[in-house]
């Protein structure tokens, strides 16, 4: 018999940065190992509709839905984790909620009435939160995510929304809580305070949690979580610990074994049944845990941060793993490459990931490292614009067009080998006008793409471009060695170009690294790791 949607809330206390997305990520995976129909979403406070237009520096990287959302990054672990699909339902912000119920107004809908945060902007974030299907497929689960940390004056409405639901919904609802637990080395102590302020706080907006997750950087032993318990109204088995694990993908099978899915489904009144047993999950994991080489990687890019570039990252680990290796990524800041010393830079690496991104700095580290990669026979695989990189660079270096250029960063470049796509031309808008989301190519029989993806004819694949290669130049690569072995058959637009002579010289005009998951790791990934691995590995 099918059951009701249940819906559980995911809020976070103290800091930020504690891992919620991981959390609400692990959530989703043992509900779904349950057999449950899941979706996980993520409710931003800010007031940007999407994250599009923000540096990453500001907010990490911007990861996209294959129905062509600019999202938060924190989807890519929702889709890593579980393998389900995220949409544009699954992202919201405040500037969404906004945006719509300003929309109505201006139509009429209220007509006679005052606008308010209570109830208007409420009822939106409720009607958000309360989805029942994917594609008229009923959801046995809705997980929501509410970024920020409680307290924040711009998450109250959505606190405010949940305090709502939990009333209206009763026991169809859950409200999981995640706290910090800081360790004070001067006094040797664990320090619980700061949790019991913050489910004060919550319960001073009407909240009660039902389940706390504790994150620590030390084990928290039974008395502790007993004294949590009792302090902020929790049974002791809804305690849960986040310690510090070697692997966020460890962070499942943790959560289970402390029994959280199993609390959540008591907490509601579902009988909890035999725990799963996660075989694929744990082979995964126990592959993670045994490899033993190492495979150094350079990553060039212009954003010095972690999360810029969250899922290259990951599908670099991910796919590594599945080769026994530990891809160890070397950030080479693109904008201190120089002619002088880009050998240096890159010496010992097995392998480079040209990074994509916008505007001008940094672009031309990126091409040197393409320079050298090509003349040094290094496996490269150049993404978006790390890919629009390589074709410049084989322009300049190969075809003698000393001035080609990109006409993103050199309108008035003689030889655009990259150039504005046809139906960017007449866009002024910035936020959701870029080329998003899945499309198709066609693959070249033969080629390495062709056989990276196992001999397929064609793929779907996410973009986030306005700018492409430019097809007048397309014979002249072809006959100097860059094949483009991947066009969209719609637009006949270049999506992949290799360089068939050498070991592994690839670059994507889509973002293969969006849909590279913990059990499926994407096969341009992998491959790229063989031929690194075929480069050089060191025995750790
Ligand atoms: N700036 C380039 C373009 O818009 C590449 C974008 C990217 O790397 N995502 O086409």
């Amino acid at each position: 018999m099918q059951m009701n949607t249940k819906y559980i809330f995911i809020t976070g206390g103290v800091v930020s940065s504690l891992g919620k997305g991981i959390v609400s990520a692990s959530l989703g995976k043992l509900l779904q190992a349950r057999g449950f129909k899941v979706t996980i979403q993520k409710f931003d406070p800010y007031i940007n509709i999407d994250p599009g237009t923000l540096n990453p520096y500001e907010h990490g990287e911007c990861y996209v839905t294959a129905d062509g959302m600019e999202t938060d990054l924190d989807l890519g672990h929702y889709e890593r984790f579980t393998g389900i699909r995220t949409t544009r339902d699954n992202s919201i912000t405040t500037g969404r909620i906004y945006k719509t119920v300003i929309d109505r107004e201006r139509r009429g809908d209220y007509l006679g009435k005052t606008i308010q945060v209570v109830p208007h902007i409420t009822d939106e974030i409720k009607r958000k939160m309360l989805r029942q299907d994917v594609e008229g497929e009923l959801l046995d689960f809705v997980i929501t995510e509410v970024g920020g940390t409680i307290g924040d004056i711009e998450s109250a409405p959505f606190m405010e929304a949940i305090r709502q639901l939990r009333w209206d919904l009763g026991r169809d609802a859950v409200c999981v809580h995640l706290t910090y637990v800081p360790y004070l080395k001067a006094a040797e102590e664990l320090k619980t305070k700061p949790t019991q302020h913050s489910v004060k706080e919550l319960q001073g907006m009407g909240i009660q949690p039902d389940i706390l997750v504790l994150r620590t950087e030390r084990h928290l032993d039974d008395a502790l979580r007993m004294k949590v318990a009792s302090f902020c109204n929790v049974d002791l088995e809804c305690v849960i610990q986040s310690e510090d694990l070697p692997s966020i993908y460890e962070v499942p099978v943790n959560m289970q074994r402390q029994g959280l899915d199993a609390a959540i489904l008591r907490k509601i009144g579902i009988p909890v049944g035999e725990t799963p047993a996660m075989k694929s999950w744990h082979a995964f994991l126990e592959k993670q845990r045994g490899a033993s080489r190492e495979v150094h990687v350079a990553m060039v890019g212009k954003y010095d941060l972690q999360d810029a570039y969250k899922s290259i990252r990951e599908s670099l680990s991910l796919a590594g793993i599945y080769e026994d290796v530990k891809v160890k990524i070397h950030f080479t800041n693109s904008e201190g490459l120089t002619r002088g010393n880009v050998a240096g830079r890159l010496a010992g690496m097995a392998g480079v990931v040209i990074c994509p991104g916008f505007g001008q700095r940094g672009i031309e580290g990126k091409i040197l490292a393409a320079e050298y990669a090509r003349t040094h026979d290094l496996p490269c695989f150049g993404i978006c614009l790390g890919m629009q990189m390589m074709v410049i660079e084989f322009a300049r270096n190969v075809l003698g067009l000393a001035d080609a250029d990109s006409s993103e960063m050199n309108p008035a470049t003689p030889h655009n080998v990259i150039d504005i796509m046809e139906e960017q031309k007449s866009v002024t808008q910035k936020g959701g006008t870029m080329r998003l989301g899945e499309y198709p190519c066609v693959l070249r029989p033969g080629s390495l793409a062709f056989k990276a993806y196992g001999g397929v004819e064609s793929v779907r694949e996410r973009h986030r471009h306005r700018y492409e290669f430019n097809n007048r130049y397309r014979e002249d690569f072809e006959h100097a060695g860059m094949e483009c072995v991947g066009v969209n058959p719609d637009a006949d637009l270049v999506e992949i170009v290799e360089i068939p002579s050498l070991r592994w010289y690839l670059g994507t005009q889509f973002h293969p690294e969006y849909a590279s998951t913990v059990l499926h790791p994407h096969p341009l990934f992998m491959s790229f790791i063989k031929a690194c691995i075929g480069h050089g590995t060191i025995e750790a």
